[in-house]
């Protein structure tokens, strides 16, 4: 393993102490980026594991639906899930996805390996930045609260006109993973708090007329596992992003038909340009649900009708979700739309001493974490300045009002696609990170598998990607890691 690149800072500027909620892929690169601008830091982890969403466990909950589950499970994956984003595009920048880094832990060299991967990498990055010692595992975060009132007056960079709050972070101890051992809460008084709970653990279930009567099983994304239980079967996925997608293409090897919905299909068209050459001749995709009914049926928009169906899987998405968080914050959660928060990371009242990573959807996260968590480091020791308080709300009001114009609903809010390159080269740029501007190959890969993806949705993790990106992206990778 090549020499770790520690850039403690000079001095200069201020220690704090800061709690990460959460070690998953946000929690740990926020503690290496914290830890490297001189700070101090703890993690806090429900769980008994650093990885997150990526310590995959065959347990399910008891509400298939997710709903009120006697006790909620924190990862989505499912047993045979790989990568949907080229490895090169997962890997934070300075340390790449790949042998180098990972040594022997390596399990699935490919370039969309499987999850097993992702954790081993993540536990390699835990490893190799020394994190387990700040991590502080099966304790549950169950409150967070300012210390005083947060300040109204103009400016977010802590000046004595204007100081963040101080917080106190409750959690709960004693009660995780089945332990015996009877619960007690702690508290840490702290200068800041980085949310970095993950977004794919409490499932939305639209309410789709006839949904409590309809005789069939039905379960959300977030507990299926596996293919098996559904052979012979007639089922509905409702919902055709990428867990839909991937899940359709499983349940159809062994299920007798199987219909995909998406609101943006017309009835009755063939998923990807090789539907016929592979035989998926019992996989249809369909307009939404309108209604399901008591016999077994479903009726589509536009008025087509199928019946008899056995099992409805909702790929239906994640609803953003804080109990933790004391009313005080001043953070809400409206239709999925979490506010007000500045580049979608902090608090504007509350500049760095709040801040959230990895609500951005359709993005690559890793790398997105890295730049948030970096901006917040630095903001917090003061080395670079944050705009004003009203600067920060004037840009958060022009991101809602494009939302607004592009006719889109306020849950996709956070849906960056594309433009989360352009955030990350920002952040990157208010970081003052040395390595601000980003290397065109992570856009040009980016495209490049989307579109394999779109023409290819059963294939494209084996078709083999533009060599010359991967050999830019593999010496750029080397060149960060030294
Ligand atoms: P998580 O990984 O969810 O980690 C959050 C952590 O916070 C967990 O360890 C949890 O136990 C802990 N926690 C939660 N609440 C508390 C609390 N109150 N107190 C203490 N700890 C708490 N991304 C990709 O880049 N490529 C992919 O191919 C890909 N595929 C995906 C497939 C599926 C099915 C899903 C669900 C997601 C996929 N993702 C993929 C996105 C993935 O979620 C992100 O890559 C990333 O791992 C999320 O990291 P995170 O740290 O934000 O959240």
């Amino acid at each position: 393993m090549g020499s770790i690149p520690w850039d403690y800072v000079s001095g200069q500027q201020t220690s704090k102490h800061a709690v990460v909620i959460g070690a998953g892929a946000a929690g740990l690169v926020a503690a290496r980026e914290l830890l490297r601008e001189g700070h101090s830091v703890t993690v806090l982890e429900s769980s008994s594991i650093a990885g997150g969403v990526w310590a995959y466990t065959d347990e399910v909950e008891s509400d298939p639906l997710g709903a009120q589950p006697e006790k909620r499970i924190h990862s989505s994956l499912y047993r045979d899930l790989r990568v949907n984003l080229p490895r090169q595009l997962m890997a934070f920048a300075d340390f790449p996805f790949s042998s180098q880094t990972m040594n022997s832990t390596s399990v699935d060299s490919r370039d969309y390996p499987c999850h097993q991967e992702v954790l081993a990498y993540l536990q390699a990055f835990t490893n190799a930045y020394h994190l387990r010692p700040h991590i502080r595992f099966g304790a549950t975060v169950v409150h967070v609260s300012p210390l005083f009132p947060a300040c109204n007056g103009t400016s977010a960079n802590g000046d004595d006109s204007a100081p963040w709050p101080r917080w106190q972070v409750s959690f709960s101890t004693g009660q995780q993973d089945g332990s015996q051992a009877a619960a007690s809460t702690s508290h840490i008084e702290t200068d800041a708090v980085l949310v970095c709970n993950g977004h794919y653990r409490d499932p939305m279930v639209p309410a789709i007329p006839g949904r409590h009567t309809f005789p069939g099983q039905q379960l959300h994304t977030h507990n299926y596992r596996s293919n098996e239980a559904f052979t012979g079967k007639r089922v509905c996925v409702i919902g055709a992003m990428a867990s839909g997608i991937d899940i359709s293409f499983e349940i159809a090897a062994v299920a007798d038909q199987v219909w995909l919905c998406s609101r943006t299909w017309p009835d009755t068209v063939s998923i990807g340009e090789e539907h016929s050459a592979l035989g998926i001749v019992n996989l249809h995709a369909m307009s939404p649900p309108e209604e399901l009914h008591p016999d077994g049926g479903i009726t589509f928009r536009g008025g087509s009708h199928i019946r008899a169906v056995n099992v409805i899987v909702y790929a239906t998405g994640y609803r953003y979700s804080f109990p933790f968080l004391d009313a005080k914050c001043g953070v809400s959660v409206n239709n999925n739309r979490v506010g007000p928060v500045y580049k979608h990371t902090l608090v504007p009242h509350l500049g760095p001493s709040l801040s959230f990573l990895g609500l951005p959807f359709k993005v690559a996260p890793f790398p997105l974490f890295e730049a948030q968590a970096r901006w917040v480091a630095r903001a917090l020791s003061k080395r670079i300045s944050l705009p004003s308080i009203d600067d920060m709300l004037a840009d958060i009001e022009r991101w809602d009002q494009d939302v607004h114009s592009r006719s889109w609903p306020l849950r996709y809010t956070h849906m960056l696609g594309d433009e989360h390159w352009d955030l990350i080269e920002w952040l990157n740029i208010q970081s003052e990170h040395n390595t601000s501007a980003l290397p065109e190959w992570r856009r040009a890969l980016w495209q490049a598998a989307g579109a394999q993806r779109a023409v290819a949705p059963q294939k494209y993790r084996d078709i083999p990607l533009n060599a010359d990106l991967l050999a830019e992206a593999a010496s750029d990778g080397i060149k960060a890691w030294h």
